[in-house]
């Protein structure tokens, strides 16, 4: 729903915040949970411009999940209300401000449960190539959102360093598995969404009601051991291959700010079975999000784009995994986390992963250092943007999802 917080001519008393080039203006009003540089205690905060709002004070909230059970209309109240208090000024307003910078961003929330998808058909097809190249696509996919259910322990902030995990690896074709570094460590460019109001258990959310049961999105890397997960993956899908770590930004965009940026599910091809029912995308529940891959290595002192895509090119909506996540009565919790699964589009520069760019390492990736890729080496830093943009809007930013590679431990 778009209403006066989407407004462009809509200006803050926080002068960085009116800057153009801002991810933060007063039409974004992401929520993060920080702590203050002299206090361990997790305040929830509001981005604007360079400076983040002490909603803990400002407003009296006191946590990132009592946000986010929320039902969407209190959601919307409580976005006009920071919106006023940042767009009006108020006698001591500035001391509910912290530069940005001395704030130290932690994870949102404790996560209750990570479900990792697979809902790039762009993706799912690249990878079938190469494993099953006569049959890249299951039958499956047309039909259900595939997923499978991740580790709410190994999900990390941003910016904290990855080490490379060791895992059963078959190093020559027909030897046995040896217990050593992967030599195929990727990232996977991903859309996370924190879930909101859940479910009661054996009551699925229709399709038409999913949205409201989001929260919000966020960036998102699902580290991945390629080698690892080749040797391990069947019959049960991934497992340590995955678990290690996963890396989100502390930036969570609320479903409200990314109103205007909401599209319908671009059509299916006639050949394609229409989803079942209770499955079915309602008008406006894809988001035109630009997400774009950055890597640098230890001896680059600036990063190089390496991919861009965008989140309407998903086969599956958010909603549609919410649907069928519950569709079985699973009950979901506000707090609960899913990865879209990687964000692959349909030209070679959307290709989310370096599995994908560099064709499981038979063409390798070359950096403006005059370094190869096939896969991560020790000291690269991967980063994850995401913006979006609409014609009549302001553009709002998602931030930054970083993580560096430490060596595995010996
Ligand atoms: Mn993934």
């Amino acid at each position: 729903m778009i209403d006066q917080t989407h407004d462009p001519s809509l200006r803050s008393w926080v002068e960085s915040a009116n800057e153009p080039e801002t991810e933060f203006p007063i039409q974004n009003l992401p929520f993060a949970t920080f702590q203050r540089p002299d206090d361990g205690t997790p305040r929830l905060g509001v981005a604007i411009g360079d400076q983040v709002l002490d909603a803990s004070a400002a407003l009296r909230l006191d946590s990132m999940k009592t946000v986010m059970a929320m039902l969407p209309e209190h959601r919307r109240q409580l976005r006009r209300r920071i919106s006023d208090f940042l767009a009006r000024h108020t006698p001591g307003a500035e001391a509910c401000l912290l530069p940005a910078a001395d704030a130290r961003l932690l994870l949102p929330c404790h996560i209750g449960d990570y479900t990792d998808f697979y809902a790039s058909l762009h993706h799912a097809t690249n990878v079938g190539r190469m494993f099953r190249p006569e049959n890249p696509l299951l039958p499956n996919y047309k039909w259900v959102p595939v997923g499978y259910h991740g580790r709410a322990s190994s999900i990390v902030a941003s910016g904290t360093p990855i080490r490379r995990p060791r895992g059963q690896i078959v190093e020559s074709p027909a030897g046995p598995p040896v217990y050593a570094p992967s030599r195929s460590l990727d990232y996977e460019v991903e859309l996370g969404a924190f879930l909101g109001p859940g479910n009661l258990m054996g009551e699925p959310i229709p399709a038409s009601e999913a949205g409201d049961h989001i929260f919000g999105v966020c960036l998102l890397n699902d580290w991945s051991a390629r080698d690892i997960q080749t040797w391990e993956y069947q019959p049960l899908g991934p497992f340590l291959a995955k678990n290690f770590a996963t890396s989100i930004s502390p930036w969570v965009i609320t479903m409200e700010a990314l109103a205007p940026y909401r599209r319908a599910a671009e059509p299916r091809p006639e050949s394609d079975p229409r989803p079942l029912p209770h499955l079915e995308s309602t008008a406006d529940d894809a988001l035109a999000i630009t997400l774009e891959v950055w890597l640098r290595s230890a001896r680059m002192p600036e990063p190089v784009r390496i991919s861009r895509g965008s989140f309407q090119a998903m086969y599956w909506t958010l909603a549609q995994m919410v649907a069928h996540h519950t569709s079985n009565g699973c009950p979901i919790r506000a707090g609960d986390l899913i990865g879209s699964g990687t964000v692959s589009g349909p030209e070679n520069e959307n290709r989310g992963c370096l599995l994908e760019i560099t064709r499981r390492g038979a063409e390798p990736l070359a950096l403006p250092s005059g370094e190869m890729r096939r896969f991560l080496e020790d000291g690269d830093e991967v980063i994850l943007r995401g913006w979006c943009e609409a014609e009549g809007y302001r553009r709002i930013g998602l931030g930054e999802c970083r993580g560096a590679i430490l060596g595995a431990l010996e």
